[in-house]
C-alpha cells in the first residue's frame, strides 16, 4: 500500500514539474504551452487511479495527504495558468478551464459531496463569468466544461460510494473469516477450506487435528476470564508459528482449535503435533497449560465431516485416557483398519 501511495505522489509531483515547466515556457514560446498538457494527462492518470485504488479496508492517512496536496496543487496550476491568461491577452483560455475542472474533481475527493458541490458551483459561476466577460464568448465551451465537471463529480461521488461499500464488505468478510480474539482463522475458514479440499481431492494426505485446552475452566476461575483469554492468544501463536505456510489453524470454539495440515506424512505428523503439544506447554512455565488432541486423516473417512466426526471422538479418547495426549487411532470400530495399524504401529 505504501508503493502505491509513493506512486500516486511521485505522479503529483511529475505533473507538476510538467505543469510547471509547460507555464514558464510558455512566457518565452507559446507552443511550448504542450508542456502544460503532458502535466494534465499525467495528473489524469494519476486522478484515475486515485479514484480506482482505494479499495482498503480502512481509509489511509497517506491518501488524505495525496488528496489534500493534489487539491493545493490544483489550486495553484489554476491560478498560475488564470493570471498568466489575463496577464498576457486579458482573456482566460481554455487551459484555465481545464485547470478549474481537475481542481473541481479532486474537491470531490477531499470535501463531503454537499461541500465540494457547493464550491464546484461557485467556482463554475465565478471561472465561466470571467471567461464570458473577458474571453471569446464561445458559449459551447463553457457548457461542455459545465457538462464535464457536473459528470466527473457524479463519477467521483458514485466511486467513492463503491469504495465504501466495498470497504464495508471487505471488512465484514475480515470479521468473518477471522477470530477477533486469536487473530487466528474463524471456523468459516476451515469449513470452506474442508469444502474446497474435498472438491479437489488430491493424492497428498491431508490431516485434521482437533486440540482443546485441559481444564481450561479451572484456569479461568484460578487467574480469571483476562488471563484466559491471554492464554488463549498464546495458545493461538504457538500454533500458527508451529503449523507450515499454507496449513490452517482455526479457533473451532471456546478453547478448541482445529488444525488443517496439509501434504502430511505420518510418521512426521505425529512429531509435529506432540512438538506444537509441548510448545504450548511452554508458553507460560507459571500455569503450565495443557492440551488433548485427536487427530485423523483425510483418508480415513468418506468426506470432510466423518473425518471431522473421528478427530472429535479422538480428542474425546485423549481425554478420558488421561489428558494431555494425542490419540491418532479409534479403539472401537476403526473406519480404515489398514490407516489405523498403519498410524498404530508408529505409537
Ligand atoms: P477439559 O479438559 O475437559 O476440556 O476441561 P475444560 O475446563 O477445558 O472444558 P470445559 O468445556 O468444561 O470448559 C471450557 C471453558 O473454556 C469454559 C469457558 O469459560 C472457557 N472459555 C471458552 N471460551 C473462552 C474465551 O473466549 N475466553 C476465556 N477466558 N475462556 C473461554
Ligand atoms: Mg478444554
Ligand atoms: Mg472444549
Amino acid at each position: 500500500m505504501r508503493q502505491i501511495w509513493q506512486g500516486y505522489f511521485a505522479m503529483t509531483v511529475a505533473g507538476t514539474l510538467a505543469h510547471l515547466v509547460g507555464a514558464l515556457l510558455w512566457w518565452a514560446d507559446p507552443i511550448q504551452r504542450n508542456f502544460s498538457l503532458l502535466g494534465m494527462l499525467i495528473c489524469g492518470v494519476m486522478l484515475v487511479f486515485i479514484l480506482r485504488a482505494r479499495h482498503l479496508k480502512r481509509p489511509e492517512k497517506q491518501f488524505r495527504i495525496v488528496d489534500v496536496l493534489a487539491l493545493g496543487l490544483g489550486v495553484m496550476w489554476l491560478l498560475v495558468d488564470s493570471s498568466q491568461d489575463l496577464l498576457s491577452s486579458g482573456k482566460l483560455g481554455i487551459y484555465s478551464l481545464l485547470d478549474f475542472a481537475i481542481v473541481s474533481v479532486i474537491s470531490f475527493n477531499v470535501f463531503s459531496h454537499r461541500v465540494a458541490a457547493l464550491l464546484t458551483l461557485l467556482g463554475y459561476v465565478l471561472v465561466s463569468g470571467i471567461y464570458m466577460s473577458t474571453g471569446e464568448k464561445d458559449l459551447p465551451v463553457i457548457l461542455a466544461i459545465g457538462v464535464l465537471v457536473a459528470l466527473v463529480g457524479f463519477i467521483s461521488l458514485f466511486s467513492r460510494q463503491v469504495i465504501v461499500e466495498q470497504a464495508r464488505s471487505e471488512w465484514l468478510l475480515h470479521l468473518a473469516y477471522q477470530d477477533p480474539l486469536t487473530g487466528v482463522s474463524s471456523r468459516r475458514v476451515a469449513e470452506d477450506v474442508l469444502a474446497k479440499v474435498l472438491r479437489q481431492p488430491t493424492s497428498q494426505e491431508t490431516a485434521l487435528v482437533m486440540l482443546d485446552i485441559d481444564h481450561f475452566k479451572t484456569i479461568n476461575d484460578r487467574w480469571g476470564h483476562l488471563e484466559g483469554d491471554r492464554m488463549l492468544q498464546q495458545v493461538a501463536q504457538v500454533l500458527r508459528v508451529g503449523v507450515r505456510a499454507g496449513d490452517v489453524v482455526c479457533r473451532w470454539g471456546g478453547e478448541e482449535f482445529l488444525l488443517i495440515l496439509f501434504d502430511v506424512d505420518a510418521q512426521g505428523l505425529v512429531q509435529r503435533v506432540e512438538a506444537l503439544r509441548q510448545q504450548i506447554g511452554l508458553a507460560d512455565p507459571e500455569i503450565n497449560l495443557t492440551a488433548s488432541a485427536g487427530g485423523a486423516l483425510l483418508s480415513e473417512g468418506k468426506d470432510a465431516r466423518e473425518v471431522l466426526a473421528l478427530a472429535d471422538q479422538r480428542l474425546y479418547a485423549a481425554k478420558n485416557a488421561g489428558r494431555n495426549q494425542t490419540v491418532w487411532h479409534s479403539e472401537a470400530a476403526p473406519q480404515n483398519p489398514q490407516q489405523s495399524v498403519r498410524l498404530g504401529k508408529i505409537y
